[in-house]
């Protein structure tokens, strides 16, 4: 696409000036905040001297300007405004501006704005320019003191409080930041507080700042933070550098958290959590942002990066990190299914269609657009697979250098690929093609045996992307593992190093032929393409030792079924059947895994699959086949499930830790069988007996699948009609199990639900999300929730064009479908396009879906 407005990495300048030292003073008011700002300026010397400042600055009203205390007129534009050079000394000066700003007014939820009744700030990407004129991009680091005046109990900003008094804070943050961190919230908050004692014996005060009534919900938060602090000490020798770290929850957020330094702000979903209103999935998604958010302070916030294209190496390093730690803190191998099945959710899907782009783009029109699934998540296999070349003790070499070498930065992909070429000698030119190339790889792998020689022969392919129409061989860590016939292994994992486009690996001394156990625990992000059998998978999901492929040998098995059956009209035989009922039945394997194995293919999962494969796939016919594989399971199960259920019951009050959930995630997925075998009785007795919300929800579930629950739905909105939160649940729940030809009516419904509060960014997802989410729904063949998803984004785009935008991508399958959906939504996005004042935001995402 070709944009007037497209920002390229090619033409990056550093900043005309350094800012050495930023003082804001803040008078809060709804309508009208002040904001005045004293800047200590420098020419920079790394640029040419002389030239005029620009500042960024949207939605200001512009009250004073000085320059050493000398007012100058300017008038600002659209973006910000300049001072001219002429106006400037040539050496250090200080920079005086006030400005006004109305938070009240603020719906895009981007820079000071108001959430029920408290003042909180999101500047990440480009937020603080609504705040301030100020340098907004990330490699102008500067030292931050804010003084907050406003009538609310508790003011807080980043840094450390170092004075108060009644009406007014002053915060000092120590550490230089770019602007992107800075923070500020106001409220009537009550804090949950506990203290930490870092490895060199400081005290640190940690506070979760949260409304009157919701202290109750945050020790589990609390506990994850602390684990969090302690995890990253132990694993990566990093230290938390401030006497104070404070949580705020905030429930109107467009994104999930933000890691602003010493002031996360958190979307409350994340924080607030107690057994009666939280899922077990809550829960460990409450542990890993909480950590996430945590581990920036090191990677994101000492170490920040140079300018937006490189988003990936405060995300995608941060998100392995998170990984790294929920796995230590739950399960390594649930963790990476988990993982690995998001992946393929989100970040595969982005990658078959016309979104897809590199980890490190090289041009983007809005910042915002690129929050990817591919900067955060193939972000973090990038890393992961970094990790597999160079082994653990070079990653830990590097990571050691990075923070040596970079803290107090603001550094680039080429600084994080260097590290690891110093600290272990490796050449990191070719494995770079990772951040440059997009797409996602296939691997093709055939075999053979002669003598005594196994042989595996892989040949990469990657696919043309837009404007990468021709791409080199990547770097690929394939680990692989070899049984004997019997099902004992006769080689242990061993990591291949793929560099070429077509490779053989020889494995001699085999007296038969092995079967062999591919990319385990998912080593490289790429699609694998292999010719195996039903029962070799069967053998693989019964013996393999890792529990990656163990885990994908039974869902390939499933993958296979459900694809004959949508497209041959294929029966569903015993073989699949029986290798389930073993799993289910399997005592010796962690039930959260058994879980998993009994979860069928998502529908859109295998709509991307059926794509690749070169069908259209068909929604309804998806659903359908899907829908009797389950019945067929629940059958062949039947006879077993009381029993699994029973077994599975936990004695003593509610515990979130991961084996309790484990348990009653198995304890569910019987259940939801169940359910289709005996009419919803178990499922009704399970609702009422329900003490805990992932139980009320997995029974409410079970119901809604088998078309019935409508008396549950009543009692479970009655209860929880205040709590928005869980009120959320209940808006998606009723999408979600809706029947295909009913899903864009049902949401029609629920929009005209007094509690429907579209403005709010996760009742909006909890709706529009939920039906945009639902594979037969949204495809429907009618157009209905095309047309529906298309409105509501419409609707929210002039309020909020982030979120807007960032939904619109329900859209960005459309090539995969057939001629009269694909006309559909062309129509649909050019609908958008034809809009008048349609956002910068949501005109780049759908003139980039439709490719033109
Ligand atoms: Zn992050």
């Amino acid at each position: 696409m070709t944009d007037a407005r497209a920002i390229h990495l090619a033409d990056y300048q550093p900043f005309s000036h350094l800012i050495e030292h930023v003082a804001l003073t803040f008078h809060l008011s709804p309508n009208a905040t002040r904001v005045q700002a004293r800047l200590a300026v420098r020419p920079n010397p790394a640029r040419e001297q002389g030239l005029d400042l620009r500042l960024d600055g949207e939605g200001l009203r512009l009250v004073r300007l000085a320059v050493d205390g000398r007012e100058l007129t300017v008038q600002p534009d659209e973006t910000g405004l300049t001072i001219r050079a002429a106006d400037l000394p040539d050496t250090a000066f200080v920079l005086e501006t006030e400005v006004e700003i109305a938070p009240e007014g603020n719906t895009a939820l981007e820079g000071l704005y108001m959430s029920r009744g408290m003042y909180c700030t999101q500047c990440e990407a480009e937020g603080f320019r609504k705040i301030t004129f100020y340098p907004d991009r990330p490699d102008v680091m500067a030292r931050f003191r804010v003084r907050v005046n406003g009538d609310h109990p508790v003011l807080l900003s980043n840094g450390n409080l170092v004075d108060q008094g009644p009406g007014w804070t002053e915060w000092d943050d120590p550490w230089p930041k770019p602007a992107y961190l800075f923070a500020l919230v106001a409220g009537d908050l009550r804090a949950h507080s506990a203290t930490f004692r870092t490895l060199s014996g400081r005290d640190v005060a940690l506070n979760i700042w949260v409304r009157p009534g919701d202290e109750g919900r945050c020790a589990y938060a609390m506990d994850s933070l602390i684990r969090s602090m302690k995890w990253d000490e132990q694993v990566y020798g990093r230290e938390y550098d401030l006497d104070i770290f404070n949580i705020v929850a905030v429930d109107d957020f467009n994104m999930g958290a933000m890691e602003n330094k010493g002031l996360n702000i958190f979307n409350s979903k994340f924080v607030l959590a107690s057994p009666e209103t939280a899922t077990d999935d809550d829960f460990a998604r409450i542990e890993a942002i909480i950590a996430h958010e945590y581990f920036h302070n090191w990677t994101g916030n000492r170490i920040t990066c140079r300018d937006w294209f490189q988003l990936c190496l405060k995300e995608g390093l941060t998100v392995y990190r998170d990984q790294q730690f929920t796995g230590d803190m739950r399960s390594h191998a649930v963790k990476r299914i988990e993982d690995v099945l998001m992946l393929r959710a989100r970040q595969f899907r982005e990658d078959q269609g016309p979104l897809s782009h590199a980890v490190r783009p090289e041009s983007y029109v809005e910042i915002n657009n690129f929050y990817t699934a591919t900067i955060y998540e193939k972000g973090a296999e990038v890393i992961g697979m970094l990790r597999r070349l160079v082994g653990d003790d070079g990653y830990a070499r590097a990571l050691d250098l990075y923070f040596d070498r970079h803290d107090g930065q603001a550094a680039t992909i080429e600084d994080w690929l260097c590290v690891f070429q110093d600290a272990t000698g490796r050449d990191m030119t070719q494995f770079k093609r990772w951040y440059s190339e997009a797409g996602t790889p296939r691997l093709k792998v055939s075999d053979d045996f002669n003598n005594d020689t196994y042989t595996l022969h892989f040949e990469q392919e990657n696919p043309a992307t837009p404007g990468q129409p021709v791409k080199g061989a990547k770097v690929l860590p394939i680990a692989v593992g070899l049984l004997n016939p019997n099902g004992d292994e006769v080689l242990p994992t061993t990591v291949l190093e793929m560099t070429h486009m077509r490779q053989s690996f020889a494995f001699e001394g085999l007296a038969t032929r092995p079967v062999a156990s591919v990319l385990r625990g998912f080593s490289a992000p790429v699609v694998l393409e292999r010719a195996v059998s039903a029962e070799e998978r069967a053998f693989l999901l019964a013996h393999d030792t890792d529990p990656f492929n163990k885990w994908e040998a039974g869902r390939a098995l499933a993958k296979d079924l459900l694809a004959r059956m949508v497209t041959e009209g294929a029966a569903i035989g015993p073989g699949w059947l029986e290798a389930m009922a073993r799993v289910a039945q399997d005592g010796s394997l962690d039930p959260a895994f058994r879980a998993l194995c009994l979860r069928l293919p998502s529908e859109d999962d295998m709509a991307q699959t059926q794509h690749a494969a070169g069908h259209v796939p068909d929604p309804a016919g998806i659903y359908a086949g899907r829908r009797r594989m389950g019945d067929a399971l629940a059958r062949r199960l039947a006879p077993d499930l009381p029993g699994l259920i029973a077994s599975l019951a936990e004695p003593g009050p509610f515990t979130p830790d991961a084996r309790a959930a484990g348990r009653r995630a198995l304890r569910l997925a019987a259940l939801s069988l169940l359910s289709r075998v005996d009419g919803g009785t178990a499922a009704r007795a399970a609702y009422r007996a329900a003490d805990n919300m992932t139980e009320e929800v997995g029974a409410l579930s079970c119901l809604l699948d088998i078309g019935q629950g409508a008396e549950e739905l009543a009692r479970f909105e009655a209860r929880w009609r205040s709590d928005r939160n869980v009120m959320d649940k209940w808006f998606a729940l009723q999408i979600a199990y809706a029947a295909p030809d009913r899903a864009a009516e049902v949401t029609q419904t629920l929009t005209q639900h007094p509690d429907f509060d579209w403005k709010n960014p996760n009742r909006f997802r909890s709706v529009i999300g939920a039906l945009s989410g639902h594979h037969a729904g949204f495809h429907h063949s009618s157009g209905a929730g095309y047309a529906l998803v298309a409105e509501w984004l419409l609707r929210l785009d002039p309020l909020n064009p982030q979120t807007a935008a960032r939904m619109s991508t329900a859209f960005d399958t459309w090539p995969r479908y057939d001629a009269d959906r694909q006309a559909m939504v062309r129509e649909a996005l050019q609908r958008m396009l034809a809009t008048d004042g349609l956002s910068r935001d949501l005109t780049e995402m759908a003139v980039r879906m439709l490719g033109d």
